[in-house]
């Protein structure tokens, strides 16, 4: 079910199944269809069932920025994973600027809230290895991994290994090694969650600046709303393996935290939202 908010008007509220039809930009993007998951256990004879998607229509636009927010183990990284390919669907499909996904590819940089590193590889190593894979011109390799990781602010960190790390820092080297491969899709699943605030801070601005200069279609799991709307261009809510609405983020960029905490726009779009979940 849609909810009906009184400050999002009906035109900002997609329905999502409509979302999955053909229209304009049918073919471009990330088109989720009619998808479906179901985990299935065996604990002594029994076969534990859990439906984790029951049916789940999404389209992000090339070049669109959309968060997808709602309570815990309503859906959100399965629906990230059948994307990135990691998890199969038990039906429903996924089309990545019209190529059906049918496992993990080079096309689509992912960020999981466990960063996944190679412990036995340097940091520059790490994010390399993934360049090697996405078939990058070995040359290109190391000045691209150093710009990343700069970026990250791991400059000094090239030659440490994940486990002399802090969690954070683990995570920039995941997030450095994501964009390094200059994606067309960026998936991202809590991404920021074990940063410090100041950090957290600085690769949301990073992020976006990264964003608006080489545009590209990123789905961006967050728990925080503020942090939805400070990166959004809209923001889609999911319930029980459901998209429950999704809204528009009408707010004109540069946005800043201090400009959207005094926006009332800002502030009435954030009220809605936070009623949603
Ligand atoms: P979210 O990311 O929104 O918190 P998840 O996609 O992780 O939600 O989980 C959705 C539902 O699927 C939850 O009920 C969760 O317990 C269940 N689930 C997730 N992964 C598995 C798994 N590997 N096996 C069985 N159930 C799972
Ligand atoms: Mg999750």
């Amino acid at each position: 079910m849609l909810y009906t908010i009184d400050h999002v008007t009906s035109q900002q509220l997609t329905n999502p199944l409509a979302a999955a039809g053909p229209g304009p930009s049918a073919a471009g993007g990330i088109r989720v269809a009619g998808l479906v998951k179901t985990y299935e256990r065996t604990t002594g004879r029994e076969i534990v069932r859990t439906h984790a998607l029951e049916q789940v229509d999404l389209h992000v636009a090339p070049n669109e920025f959309v968060s997808l927010v709602g309570p815990s183990g309503c859906g959100k990284t399965t629906v990230l994973k059948v994307i990135a390919g990691l998890l199969d669907p038990t039906s429903g499909t996924v089309t990545i600027d019209g190529a059906r996904v049918t496992g993990p590819g080079t096309d689509r940089g992912v960020v999981f809230q466990q960063p996944a590193l190679m412990p036995w590889l340097s940091v520059i190593d790490n994010v390399t290895l993934a360049l090697r894979f996405a078939k990058v011109p070995k040359r290109e390799r190391v000045p691209r991994a150093e710009r990343y990781l700069a970026l990250v602010g791991l400059a000094d960190f090239h030659d440490h290994f994940p486990g002399e790390l802090s969690g954070g820092m683990q995570q920039r080297v995941g997030i450095a090694r994501a964009l390094a491969l200059e994606p067309r899709v960026l998936l991202m699943d809590e991404p920021f969650g074990a940063l410090d605030a100041i950090t957290r801070q600085h690769m949301q601005t990073e992020l976006v600046r990264i964003w608006e200069d080489e545009r590209r279609s990123v789905l961006f799991v967050t728990h925080s709303l503020d942090e939805a709307l400070l990166l959004s261009d809209r923001i889609v809510v999911m319930e029980r393996g459901r998209v429950a609405a999704s809204v528009d983020v009408p707010i004109d960029r540069p946005r800043t935290r201090l400009g959207l905490l005094e926006d009332p726009a800002a502030r009435r779009l954030r009220a809605s939202l936070e009623e949603m979940l």
